[in-house]
């Protein structure tokens, strides 16, 4: 089956010509697609129907197929998609003030094996392709009643971006093209946990905001933490960011993980401040997501706001990130794609996922 969704318009144009049909005419499928997020091609009235009828059988306008849909109480949504060979994997859209926040995942599984994240448990299953990537987003806007308030994509769900980075960098460049989803670059941005030569490949290719899971301040407990720092190490990791190319982005965000009694002394704050200096930094404290047979927890409030309280004092911008969608597993490091059999599944309904109550 062909998968449009995965392809830039040239890419599109060769493959219709190789089918014998004008290349005017991929131009005409990719605006359906992505325009008028069409759920079928017999409604893409534009074209001929002999030719709709071809296309239903040679192509399909999604890779994906939406198994679940779960709602907080905070109307977070959680998404979980089918693959073709049987994996899941998960979206989350986050409500905001005035849009939506779409997080979505760039591989099944996940290899980095962080300690307190759910996605590294089960381990590696593969790369999400281009299409798997950008299908996600469709598939989701298909299903809003404003699709329009989608603005902003956040590459932070399940997988490690920078370990999939050519399908990423295809993808990112479907969603942001004119011709393509038309997202802002400025509201694009990828999550990594510090893959250093794949970062300053990321650096020169796209324009997409940075944010890096920093997580702890010394070496010994980002070595505990994230198997990664043993390959790319603390002082190689601040480099690349001290060189990262920065002019659209702004800033670079440093997410770090509040775990109790493992890095949020005062002395971890000071030792952030002490590691960021000279780094245009942002720097997101997410309290631990606790999640069913995790050692660690989140600190006290107190706690909490005496680390930020270091941070400001120096003059960096932290913001406390309250986590949304916490009761359906919807939040950082919760997200392991695997349906949960116990609780039926009432809310849903798979003809159209607009409308279903919060299943909390
Ligand atoms: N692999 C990428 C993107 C996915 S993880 C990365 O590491 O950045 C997205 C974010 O969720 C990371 O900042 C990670 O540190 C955070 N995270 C993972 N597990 C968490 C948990 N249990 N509680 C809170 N945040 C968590």
């Amino acid at each position: 089956m062909i998968e449009i969704s995965g392809m830039d318009n040239r890419e599109a144009e060769t493959c219709a010509e190789a089918l014998g049909i004008q290349p005017y005419r991929a131009r005409q499928v990719r605006q359906w697609i992505f325009k008028r997020l069409a759920h079928s091609f017999d409604e893409m009235t534009s074209l001929p129907k002999d030719l709709r009828a071809r296309l239903a059988g040679e192509c399909r306008l999604s890779s994906l197929e939406a198994v679940d849909l779960q709602v907080s109480e905070d109307s977070t949504r959680k998404y979980l998609f089918r693959l073709d060979d049987g994996f899941f994997i998960e979206s989350v859209l986050i409500p905001e003030r005035d849009h939506w926040t779409l997080c979505i995942s760039s591989q099944a599984g996940c290899a980095m094996g962080c300690r307190f994240c759910l996605t590294a448990r089960q381990g590696f299953r593969r790369n999400l392709s281009p299409a798997e990537i950008v299908d996600q987003v469709l598939e989701v806007k298909r299903a809003m009643d404003e699709p329009d308030e989608l603005t902003n994509l956040v590459l932070m769900g399940m997988g490690e971006p920078l370990a999939n980075y050519e399908n990423v960098k295809k993808a990112v460049g479907i969603l942001t093209a004119d011709d393509g989803l038309n997202l802002s670059q400025r509201k694009v941005t990828l999550s990594t946990c510090g893959l250093v030569p794949v970062m300053r490949r990321l650096g020169r290719e796209i324009i997409v905001n940075l944010a890096v899971s920093l997580n702890a301040a010394d070496p010994e407990t980002r070595d505990f933490l994230m198997p990664v720092n043993r390959r790319y190490p603390l002082p190689e990791l601040l480099a690349a960011c001290r060189e990262f190319p920065l002019p659209n982005r702004r800033m670079i965000t440093f997410e770090y993980i509040l775990i109790e009694g493992v890095n949020d002394s005062d002395r971890d704050a000071e030792r952030l401040t002490t590691l960021l200096r000279g780094i245009r930094a942002k720097i997101n404290l997410i309290p631990l997501n606790p999640h069913p047979g995790s050692p660690f927890k989140p600190p006290e409030m107190e706690r909490i706001l005496r680390f930020q309280e270091i941070l400001i004092q120096r003059h960096y911008t932290a913001i406390i990130r309250k986590s949304k969608g916490q009761d359906i597993l919807a939040a950082c490091g919760q997200l392991s794609g695997r349906q949960n059999e116990d609780e039926p599944r009432s809310a849903w309904n798979p003809a159209g996922m607009k409308g279903s109550e919060p299943s909390a």
